[in-house]
């Protein structure tokens, strides 16, 4: 089984590669198992595959079985699904569209595995800590959605996840702004990378509302990129680490303002809106407007 689900991976991969992605991130407990297993119920082909080449993970393979329901993914490498665009139920504007397919990239929450996510949307030269050409093999990503738990966001809630959330958004908005800023001089820009923050849970009371979600996050990450500037002097390596750095490349937004704003982005090409929805839960918005995101980007 083994063998014939890697031989199926390959076999595909190039065709799958060149399908438009959203890479789906976010710390864990966010609900991004449970956002792709429902639109893989709802849109997918069930092809959950593991997207690194180099995987050899059993748990994610396992996945690719069009028996299993949907993903039950603890792995540490990603998972993609096939999605098709037109095929969401619930939106009829949809129907008479020709099938659009794309991939949804999964990647893992967890601190230690975020690099997988971040190096997908800046694939660094490990000589010169230059963005790498787009390589044929990776797909071309369209969109992040960065999902978060809105119940737990509050600085007040007892186990407020606004600190981990705003600094995992904090290091997807710095690769994307370096994407932008560092690509070769005299080609063009990359094509932008829009960012959905999607504000889960919002069946729950104690979730903050969209509006409420955005201030907390840009207030956090304001302060994030105070203290990470003063890290950055302090170790006295800047100068000599990075020779061809311009002022302020390591200054996420724009450079030297005292409060941060999304907006601020804008500057680098990069989008960021704040949606929020629930997975799970009767009671809350659902996820239409996530996915309608998604499929005007795709
Ligand atoms: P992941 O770590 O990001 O993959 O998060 P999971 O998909 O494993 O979800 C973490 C927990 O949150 C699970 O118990 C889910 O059932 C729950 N969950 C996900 N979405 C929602 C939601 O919209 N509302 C509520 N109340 N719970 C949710």
């Amino acid at each position: 089984l083994h063998q014939f689900l890697h031989g199926n991976e390959s076999a595909s991969s190039s065709s799958k590669s060149s399908l438009p992605s959203i890479l789906l991130a976010g710390p864990s407990g966010a609900g991004k198992t449970a956002l792709l297993t429902l639109f893989e119920k709802r849109a997918g082909r069930s092809t959950a595959s593991p997207s690194n080449a180099d995987s050899s993970n059993d748990k994610t393979t396992a996945t690719a079985t069009a028996t299993e329901p949907a993903l039950t993914h603890t792995s540490q490498t990603p998972v993609s699904v096939e999605l098709n665009a037109a095929s969401w139920s619930s939106t009829a504007d949809h129907q008479d569209r020709k099938p659009k397919k794309f991939l949804l990239i999964d990647t893992p929450g967890h601190p230690k595995l975020r690099s997988t996510a971040l190096s997908r949307l800046l694939p660094l030269d490990p000589k010169t800590g230059r963005p790498l050409p787009p390589g044929k093999t990776q797909p071309v990503i369209k969109g992040v959605l960065f999902l978060l738990d809105a119940s737990t966001l509050s600085p007040s809630s007892p186990d407020s996840s606004l600190s981990q959330a705003a600094t995992y958004l904090y290091d997807v908005l710095l690769a994307l702004q370096h994407r932008y800023s560092r690509h070769s001089k005299g080609s063009k820009h990359p094509p932008s990378i829009p960012v959905l923050v999607a504000a889960n849970k919002l069946d729950l009371f104690t979730s903050l509302p969209p509006s409420l979600v955005k201030k907390e996050l840009e207030a956090e990450i304001g302060r994030i990129r105070v203290s990470r500037s003063k890290a950055l002097l302090d170790s006295g390596a800047r100068e000599d680490a990075v020779d061809e750095k311009e002022e302020g490349d390591d200054w996420l937004g724009e450079y030297g303002s005292e409060r941060f704003d999304f907006r601020q982005m804008l500057e680098f090409d990069i989008e960021v809106e704040v949606v929020g929805g629930s997975v799970v839960g009767g009671e809350g918005p659902g996820v239409d407007g996530w996915w309608r995101w998604v499929v005007e980007r795709v």
